[in-house]
C-alpha cells in the first residue's frame, strides 16, 4: 500500500514540536514508549462489545485476558473493588455515571464551572446542563479556595440528587468527608472526578476520595500518564439507593448499572487497543518510580508557585498542594489569551483560563493555568522551574519585542535539547 506522507509528516512535525517547547498544559503528559506501543497495535482491529468473558463477538480470548489485566491493576493501584475501563475519554465517564444514576431533570450540584469546574459537571453547552438541572458550589473571593461548611447549606437548600467533587483547574486538595456529610444529610449520591490529580491519589500524595465518595471517575491520560481515555472506579459495590429495578423488578447492584451505563447505555465497542495501553500505564504507576514521579511533580509544582509569586503574580489561593496553578494576570495589566499566544512564540505551551469571578470573557480571560506533569516527565526539577519562570516572565513582560521573543525561543529549544523524550 502506498504511504500517508502527508500524515506520517505531520506526526514528524508534531513530535518535533513536543521536543522543541516546554509544556505547561496541565492536563498534558508524555506516555512511554510502551504505552504508545500498545497503543498502535492489533488490538485495534478486535470487536469487544461487552465485558471480558461475556462478549457478543467470537475471537475475544485475548482482549479478555488485556482488559482484565487493566481491570485488575486499576483495582490495585487505587484500592477499588470495581472497575469499569472502557469509557473513552473522561467526559464518557461522567456521561455514564449520569445517565445511570440520575433521571432527566434531577438536580446535580458541582464546582462552579467558572471557578475551574469541568464541562461535564453541568456547563448548559454540555449533556450535563441540557439532561439535568445544574446548581454550584465555588470559591470564596477572599480566600480563593472552597468553603466546605458552605455545602451542606447549598445542598439542603437545592436537593441535589448527586454532588460532583473535582475540578480541572482548582490547586487545592478536597475535604470528601465534608461533601459526603452533605450528600448524607439530603440522600444524594457522591461522585468524585479526579481526572487532574488521578496520580497523586493513586500514590497517596493527596486526600483518598474512595472511602467517601460512592462513584469515582477519571481520565488515564492527566497525572496518570497513561494513554487518552477514561474510567469508572468504586471502593465498594452497592445497591442503588434510587430503587432503580431491572426490566424483571430485580434490585440492582450499582456495578451492574454502571457496567451498563457504559455499555450498551452510551458506547458501542470498547477501544481493546488503548485499554491495553491503560493496563501498560498501570503497571508503570504501581512501580516504586512512579511514585518518585508524582512526588517531583508535587515538588515543581510548589517551587513553580513560589517563583511566581516572588515577581509579584498572583496566583489563586496563594499556591497549590497539587500539579497545578491559575494565575490571574490582572494586577500586570495582561489578558490570558494574550499571555497564550505571546509564550507560543517562545515555544512555552500553556492554556488560558478563566479565574474565580473573572470579569472577562472565555475567549480573553483573566488568567492562565500551568501544570508541572509534562515537564516533570521530561526530567525537570526544582532548579530548573525557576528558571521556567524567567522565560515566562521575560516573555510576558516583553511581549510586543519579536527580538526578544526569538531570542528566547531559541535559548528555550537549545535548553530542551538535554531533556531527550524518546529514543527514536
Ligand atoms: C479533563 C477532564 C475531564 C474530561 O476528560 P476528556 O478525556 O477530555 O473527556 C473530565 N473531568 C475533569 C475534571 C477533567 O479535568
Amino acid at each position: 500500500m502506498q504511504r500517508d506522507q502527508q500524515i506520517f509528516d505531520l506526526i514528524q512535525k508534531e513530535h518535533e514540536r513536543q521536543l522543541h517547547g516546554i509544556e505547561l498544559i496541565a492536563s498534558e503528559n508524555f506516555v512511554s514508549e510502551q504505552v504508545m506501543q500498545a497503543m498502535g497495535s492489533v488490538m485495534t482491529n478486535k470487536y469487544a462489545e461487552g465485558l471480558p468473558a461475556k462478549r457478543y463477538y467470537g475471537g475475544c480470548e485475548i482482549v479478555d485476558q488485556s482488559e482484565q489485566l487493566a481491570i485488575d491493576r486499576a483495582k490495585q493501584l487505587f484500592n477499588a473493588e470495581w472497575v469499569n475501563v472502557q469509557p473513552h475519554s473522561g467526559a464518557q465517564a461522567n456521561a455514564a455515571v449520569m445517565l445511570g444514576v440520575l433521571s432527566p431533570g434531577d438536580t446535580i450540584l458541582g464546582f462552579d464551572l467558572s471557578h475551574g469546574g469541568h464541562l461535564t459537571h453541568g456547563s448548559p453547552v454540555n449533556f450535563s446542563g441540557k439532561l439535568y438541572r445544574p446548581v454550584f458550589y465555588g470559591v470564596e473571593q477572599e480566600t480563593g479556595e472552597i468553603n466546605w461548611d458552605n455545602i451542606l447549606e447549598v445542598a439542603k437548600r437545592e436537593k441535589p440528587k448527586l454532588i460532583i467533587c473535582g475540578a480541572s483547574a482548582y490547586s487545592r486538595d478536597w475535604n470528601y468527608q465534608k461533601i459526603r456529610e452533605a450528600a448524607d444529610a439530603v440522600g444524594a449520591l457522591v461522585l468524585a472526578d479526579i481526572s487532574h490529580p488521578a496520580g497523586l491519589i493513586a500514590t497517596g500524595l493527596l486526600n483518598d476520595p474512595f472511602d467517601y465518595c460512592h462513584i469515582v471517575t477519571t481520565t488515564t491520560h492527566k497525572t496518570l500518564r497513561g494513554p487518552r481515555g477514561g474510567m469508572i472506579m468504586m471502593r465498594k459495590d452497592f445497591e442503588n439507593p434510587f430503587g432503580l429495578k431491572t426490566p424483571k423488578g430485580e434490585t440492582r447492584m450499582m456495578s451492574s448499572i454502571l457496567d451498563s451505563a457504559v455499555f450498551p447505555g452510551t458506547q458501542g465497542g470498547p477501544l481493546e487497543h488503548v485499554i491495553a495501553a491503560k493496563a501498560v500505564a498501570f503497571f508503570e504507576a504501581l512501580t516504586p518510580s512512579f511514585k518518585e514521579y508524582q512526588i517531583q511533580v508535587q515538588k515543581n509544582a510548589q517551587v513553580l508557585a513560589q517563583a511566581f509569586v516572588n515577581r509579584g503574580y498572583q496566583l489563586i489561593s496563594g499556591g497549590t498542594d497539587n500539579h497545578l496553578m491559575l494565575i490571574d494576570l490582572r494586577s500586570k495589566g495582561l489578558t490570558g489569551k494574550l499571555a497564550e499566544n505571546t509564550l507560543i512564540k517562545a515555544d512555552i505551551t500553556i492554556n488560558k483560563n478563566m479565574v474565580p469571578f473573572d470579569d472577562k470573557s472565555p475567549f480573553v480571560t483573566s488568567g492562565i493555568r500551568i501544570g508541572s506533569a509534562a515537564v516533570t516527565t521530561r526530567g525537570l526539577k526544582e532548579q530548573d522551574m525557576d528558571r521556567v519562570v524567567d522565560y515566562i516572565d521575560r516573555v510576558l513582560m516583553n511581549h510586543d519585542n519579536d527580538t526578544i521573543l526569538s531570542d528566547t525561543r531559541k535559548e528555550i529549544n537549545s535548553w530542551m535539547q538535554q531533556f531527550p523524550l524518546f529514543s527514536y
